[in-house]
């Protein structure tokens, strides 16, 4: 049984933001925002597992924000987020945790160290509320004027997460079905369990407007690992009537040697970027002794390096190919090998470059024995 469990609500449609999608599901620096509040649990060492409750309409978005981390099946979220947070709990009761983590999925930056005092606190209380002291200077106002000045002395706006033993919190949400109370706290309180605050952070703000998501945005941003990566191939010119080059069909004189189908521009674009994440190189990934690589079709890695990254919680920013022969003439190509290469990485069209040079008839490509590639790729990755 998990000494600790997180429970990431999620399952609410943001409808104040507007737009296509959940808040919870929009992109912010490269990565839907929930992404960002699940692998803040997941890399914690406290936390032991992690659960999100959905909205039943959401699991295609769900899966494709959390795809390869490793995360049990959400949970169907209910009508209100205090029904969703039971509903939560009680999916935990087969294996329950000793302690529980009650989070908000739009508030993407949960400190560490936050999540740390507010379990650290339940040595000594029921329950610990992640708050920031109330600093601005509090008024009321009565009838459209301001009335009065409130005393702000031990005012906190809470946060979360909110830390609970388990099964207090689940007893007193059983206890306060129907109540829709606004936060986990609330239904600790009502159940007289005892609560202390631990200090959060201005940074773990809730996603609402679009204001707050640009401002997610450039948090998201700040804290990512720009890196880069390169790639270089070379393959054998023989006998044949066409090349693939950058995952286009273009008809030549002869053809390139290899065991997959020799695409020599997309097999630099793949180590260049399986370089920027420090994940080997394509013959690790996919070993030329293996037969069912034999005449594989180059996309496949490509796709495979590009899915990578995106299990990283990373974005491919940019990608810049040059590929070196005399012939062919790739200028009539160009633009169907950037299309090619931006499909298969799921890109839009301005994050890839495609050149072509020569050796000035110089070397092995200015003599047609074969065509050379060179790549740099550019990534994002979550700081
Ligand atoms: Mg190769």
């Amino acid at each position: 049984m998990p000494e600790t469990l997180a429970l990431i609500v999620a399952a609410g449609r943001g409808h104040r933001l507007g737009g296509d999608l959940p808040k919870q599901y929009r992109d912010l620096g490269g990565q839907p925002l929930l992404r960002h509040s699940v692998r803040r649990f997941l890399d914690h060492p406290a936390v032991d597992g992690v659960r999100v409750a959905i909205h039943p309409d959401d699991r295609a978005l769900y899966d494709a924000a959390v795809q390869g981390l490793d995360l049990p099946a959400p949970v169907p979220g209910g009508a209100t987020r205090q029904d969703s947070c039971r509903l939560a709990l009680e999916s935990a009761a087969s294996a329950p945790p000793r302690f529980v983590l009650i989070h908000d999925a739009a508030r993407p930056f949960p400190p560490a160290a936050a999540i740390d005092d507010a379990l650290a606190a339940l040595d000594a209380h029921d329950g610990a509320v992640v708050a920031v002291p109330v600093v601005d200077t509090l008024k009321r106002e009565t009838g459209g004027l301001v009335a009065e000045t409130v005393d702000r002395a031990g005012l906190w706006r809470a946060q979360t997460p909110q830390a609970f033993r388990y099964d207090a919190i689940l007893e007193a949400h059983r206890a306060a079905i129907g109540d829709n109370l606004t936060d986990d706290a609330a239904v600790a309180e009502r159940a007289g369990l005892g609560l202390v605050f631990v200090t959060g952070s201005e940074d773990n703000f809730k996603v609402t407007t679009e204001d707050d998501l640009r401002r997610a945005g450039r948090l998201a941003g700040a804290a990512a690992r720009i890196c880069t990566g390169s790639g270089f191939d070379v393959h054998r010119l023989g006998d044949g009537d066409h090349v693939w080059l950058g995952g286009v069909r273009i008809p030549h004189d002869r053809g390139l040697i290899g065991h997959s189908d020799a695409d020599v521009a997309l097999h630099a674009l793949t180590d260049a970027i399986l370089g920027a994440i420090a994940a080997g190189d394509i013959g690790s990934h996919f070993p030329p002794s293996d037969p069912q690589w034999k005449g594989a079709s180059s996309d496949i890695f490509l796709g495979h390096a590009g899915l990578l990254v995106h299990e990283r919680g990373g974005s491919i920013d940019s990608l810049d190919l040059t590929v070196i022969c005399e012939a062919p003439r790739l200028g009539p190509h160009r633009d169907a090998m950037v299309a090619r290469i931006a499909g298969i990485l799921d890109l839009p069209a301005d994050r890839v470059s495609v050149k072509a040079t020569t050796t000035e008839r110089l070397g092995f490509t200015g003599r047609g024995e074969g065509i050379a590639a060179q790549a740099v790729a550019t990534v994002r990755l979550p700081g």
